[in-house]
């Protein structure tokens, strides 16, 4: 049975319990990460660390954990849990009070919470055997506070199970100017003529910590262009590729958009060549 973090113990997951008082239950009232691991060595830690604070300071969570308190908990959880592959999920919920009452309450302990579970193994960077996505598209119905990573995700949920009715693996999502956003669960970009391209980071996205890891490794690399700005739906259907992001998928290429093939149908050079740089430098982050 898996091994859980609440509130400063390990315990098996059938014992951790939480009040239903606990504004997370209630309210949504929460932040949350997901962090990878492959063989035991996590991608991002930091900047995921930094996200979570982020979100903390933007919704007024206050805890005494510090960076390396995190630290530990994640380790804890990791070899409790056998190592190997694993995502690691945190989530830190602004506590339980003595009644349901909307306003944030005083002197309340936030609730704190971190499990492993196993992820698969890295998928190979080869055109010719990865496997490729199918997407639907919707109008983006969630909040403008997607920046922070909350855990009230009823929006994306909706969103989510609207592709996977449709038999999709994901849905990717515009805005009322006709804009690519991001994904349900993911951070999307296109390849137009050997050019990369993706949102600019704003309150419609999350900073996705893949995004922003595989942005660096190719501003860095310098030999795939890279332009970050708004795109319209109409070059997302003529785009040559499409790819999602998330620290689950990596870098997943898309296929099949609305039932349409996505440039020639299959996964493309510039997808294999990007995931190739990721692969290899991802750990550095
Ligand atoms: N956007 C949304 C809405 C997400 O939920 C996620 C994470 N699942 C991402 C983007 C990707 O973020 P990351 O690369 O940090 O996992």
């Amino acid at each position: 049975m898996s091994i859980v973090y609440l509130n400063g113990q390990f315990m098996p997951i059938d014992e951790a319990k939480i009040s239903p008082l606990d504004r997370g239950f209630l309210f949504g009232d929460g932040i949350y990460e997901v962090i990878p691991a492959y063989d035991g060595k996590t991608v991002g830690l930091e900047p995921h660390m930094q996200r979570m604070f982020d979100g903390m300071a933007a919704i007024g969570i206050k805890s005494e954990l510090t960076l390396d308190d995190w630290k530990q908990i994640i380790e804890g959880v990791m070899e409790k849990n056998g190592g190997g592959n694993q995502g690691i999920y945190l989530q830190i919920s602004r506590g339980a009070d003595v009644k349901r009452y909307h306003a944030f309450p005083e002197g309340v302990t936030p609730t704190i919470f971190a499990m492993a579970n196993p992820i698969k193994p890295a998928v190979e960077a080869n055109a010719a055997t990865a496997k490729g996505f199918s997407v639907a598209t919707t109008q983006d119905l969630r909040w403008q506070r997607c920046q922070i990573k909350s855990t009230a995700l009823l929006g994306n949920v909706l969103h989510f199970q609207q592709g996977y009715e449709g038999g999709n693996d994901e849905i990717l999502l515009y805005n009322d100017q006709d804009n690519l956003t991001e994904a349900s669960s993911s951070n999307a970009f296109i390849v137009k003529d050997g050019k990369v391209i993706t949102p600019i980071q704003d309150n419609q996205i999350l900073p996705g910590i893949t995004r922003n890891i595989i942005l660096s490794i190719l501003e860095k690399d310098g030999s795939i262009p890279v332009e970050v700005r708004d795109i319209s739906m109409e070059e997302v259907r003529n785009a040559d590729e499409i790819w999602v992001t998330s620290s689950s998928k990596e870098l997943a290429p898309v296929t099949t958009i609305d039932g349409q093939a996505v440039g020639n149908g299959k996964v493309g050079p510039v997808w294999e060549a990007a995931f190739k740089l990721y692969t290899a430098g991802k750990f550095e982050y």
